[in-house]
C-alpha cells in the first residue's frame, strides 16, 4: 500500500522541523509527514547531560539577530526561555604568539589591537582603492587582496570558529555573499559597511541594531529541536533511499516501509546526504568536503582554575595548537557544571586536522589539557572529562560551491514541487537553517521563486 501526503519532508533535523513549523503556520491543514532515518529528532543538535555538566555534541548557540529565528522562537515561547550571552558583555580571545589576546569586537577597535601590526592596520585602508576581485576566490586570497595579509589570522579565527574550515579553500562568495555584494556594489567593503550602518541607523528596528546575543536554553540546544519536534508527524527509523517524479508528484522509496507519495517533496538534509539522493539528476559533484570535530568537555575546580572572562578563544593555524579553540561554557551559560566547578569545551579536528580524531578519548583529553594549560591557569588536571564525537561533519562551502548552488536552483525550477534546503546549502549556521526553512515554506505556499537578499552574516562564535 502506498501512503499519500500533501508534503513529505526528508530529515527531522533543525531544517526539516523548521520547514514543517513554518509550513503549518502559513498553510494549516496540509497533510505533512517528516521521514527520519534515526530514532531521534534534532540531527546535529544534541546536548549531553552528564554528572551535573551540560555540554554539546553539536551547536553551542546562535545569535539572536535573525528575523526567521526570532519568529520561530517566539512562536513556541522559547524566546522567554532562552539563555542569552550578549556579545556586548563578553569578549572573545585569539591565541596570538602563545597567549590569549582580546579580539576586537568592532571594526574601530582594530585600531588599538596588538593582533595586527601598524603597517598591517594601514594596509586595511587599501580596501578603499582596490577594484572588486573577479571570480570566486578563496577567503584567504580575498582578504589578502582587499585588506592585506595582516588580517589573515583574524579571518582564520572566524572560519575556524564557524566552519572548523580552511580559509585557503573556503569560497568568499559562498561563505560571505553579503560582504562580497558590498564590495561589488560600493567598490569597497569599508565604504559598503559605512553605508549599511548609516541605513540601519535610519531604518532598522533598535533591537536589530544592537550587538546580538549568543542564545541557548537551560536544557541545552536540544531543547529547541525537542520543542519543535513535539507533536509533529515524524516517522522515525525510516531512511529514504531514493525518489522519483510521478505524474501527480513524487514517489519516495524507504528502507523500512512501503513507498510514500506526495505532491510536494522537501529535501531538508545536509548537502552530502541530499546529493546521494539527487544523484539521478546528475549534480556537478558527488559530494563536498566536510570538517569533523570532537568536543572535549573538561570540568575544573573553580577555586584553582583561572579562566579569563569571555566566550572563549580561537587559535589560528599558524599558532600550531592542538585544539582549534575552547568555549568558556560556564561563563557564557552559568549552571552548566556542578557547584564549585567550571566547564570548558575544547574543539579538536576540523578540515586541517582530521587525523586527530583517530586518537582515543584518553589521549584526546590528555593532549587538550596539555594545550589549554599553556594558555590558561589550570594547575590541576580536570576532575571531569568527556569526549563528544559529532556523528556528521560540517559541510565546507569551498571554491566551486556557487556552481553547486546554481545547479540546485536550476533543478528546483525544472522540477516544480521539489524543494531543497538544509545543512551546507545556503550556509552552515542554525540561523541559516531557520532562514532557509522559512524561505522554503514561503515558496511552497506562495509558489514564489524563494529568492532572497544575501545578508551580511555575522560569525556565530
Ligand atoms: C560539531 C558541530 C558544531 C556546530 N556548531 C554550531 C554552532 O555553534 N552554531 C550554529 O549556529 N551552528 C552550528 N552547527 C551547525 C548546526 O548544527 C546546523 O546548522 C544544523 O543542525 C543543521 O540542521 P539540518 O537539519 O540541516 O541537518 P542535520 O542536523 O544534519 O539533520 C538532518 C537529519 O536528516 C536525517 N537524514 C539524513 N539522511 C536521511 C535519509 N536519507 N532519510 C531520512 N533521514 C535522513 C539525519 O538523521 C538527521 O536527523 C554545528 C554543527 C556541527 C556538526
Amino acid at each position: 500500500m502506498t501512503q499519500s501526503h500533501d508534503v513529505i519532508i526528508i530529515g527531522a533535523g533543525l531544517s526539516g522541523l523548521a520547514v514543517a513549523h513554518f509550513l503549518g503556520k502559513t498553510k494549516p491543514g496540509l497533510d505533512l509527514l517528516i521521514v527520519e532515518q534515526g530514532q531521534r529528532a534534532g540531527g546535529a543538535v544534541r546536548s549531553c547531560h552528564d554528572q551535573g555538566y551540560l555540554a554539546e555534541w553539536g551547536p553551542h548557540g546562535f545569535l539572536d539577530n535573525n528575523p526567521a529565528s526570532r519568529e520561530l522562537l517566539a512562536d513556541f515561547g522559547l524566546d522567554r526561555l532562552a539563555r542569552k550571552a550578549p556579545l556586548a558583555n563578553f569578549v572573545r580571545y585569539l591565541c596570538h604568539q602563545g597567549r590569549l589576546v582580546v579580539l576586537p569586537q568592532k571594526p574601530r577597535k582594530l585600531l588599538a589591537t596588538p593582533l595586527v601590526s601598524l603597517p598591517g592596520k594601514l594596509r586595511v585602508l587599501g580596501d578603499l582603492f582596490r577594484k572588486p576581485l573577479a571570480g570566486e576566490p578563496t577567503i584567504g586570497a580575498w582578504v589578502s587582496y582587499r585588506f592585506g595579509a595582516g588580517l589573515l589570522p583574524l579571518a582564520d579565527a572566524a572560519v575556524t570558529g564557524t566552519f572548523a574550515g580552511d580559509y585557503e579553500r573556503l569560497s568568499i562568495d559562498a561563505v560571505m555573499p553579503g560582504v562580497r555584494r558590498l564590495e561589488k556594489e560600493h567598490g569597497s567593503v569599508l565604504r559598503g559597511l559605512i553605508h549599511t550602518m548609516r541605513q540601519k541607523k535610519k531604518t532598522g528596528p533598535a533591537a536589530l541594531r544592537a550587538l546580538p546575543a549568543m542564545t541557548s536554553f537551560s536544557g541545552g540546544m536540544e531543547q529547541l529541536t525537542e520543542t519543535l519536534a513535539a507533536g509533529k508527524p515524524i516517522r522515525f527509523g525510516t531512511k529514504v533511499t531514493s525518489f522519483r517524479r510521478e505524474q501527480t508528484g513524487w514517489r519516495v522509496e524507504c528502507d523500512t516501509s512501503e513507498p510514500l507519495t506526495s505532491r510536494i517533496l522537501i529535501v531538508a538534509l545536509p548537502v552530502n546526504a541530499a546529493l546521494a539522493l539527487l544523484a539521478p539528476f546528475a549534480p556537478p559533484v558527488a559530494a563536498i568536503p566536510e570538517a569533523r570535530i570532537a568536543t572535549v568537555a573538561l570540568g575544573f575546580d573553580a577555586a584553582t582554575a583561572q579562566i579569563p572572562y569571555g566566550f572563549g578563544y580561537l587559535a589560528p593555524e599558524r599558532e600550531q595548537r592542538f585544539a582549534l579553540g575552547a568555549l568558556f561554557s560556564t561563563h557564557m551559560f552559568p549552571g552548566r557544571a556542578p557547584q564549585g566547578q567550571v566547564l570548558l569545551e575544547a574543539l579538536v579536528g576540523g578540515r586541517r586536522h582530521p587525523e586527530r580524531l583517530n586518537l582515543d578519548d584518553a589521549t584526546l583529553v590528555e593532549r587538550v589539557y596539555a594545550d589549554l594549560r599553556q594558555l590558561l591557569h589550570l594547575p590541576t588536571p580536570p576532575g571531569y572529562s568527556r569526549v563528544l564525537r559529532s556523528g556528521g561533519g560540517i559541510p565546507q562551502l569551498e571554491v566551486g560551491h556557487l556552481r553547486l548552488r546554481q545547479w540546485r536552483d536550476a533543478l528546483q525550477t525544472a522540477q516544480p514541487g521539489l524543494h531543497i534546503c538544509g545543512f551546507g546549502w545556503e550556509g552552515i549556521g542554525m540561523n541559516d537553517m531557520m532562514q532557509a526553512a522559512q524561505a522554503a515554506a514561503m515558496t511552497v505556499t506562495a509558489g514564489e521563486s524563494g529568492a532572497k537578499e544575501a545578508a551580511v552574516r555575522p560569525v556565530y562564535f
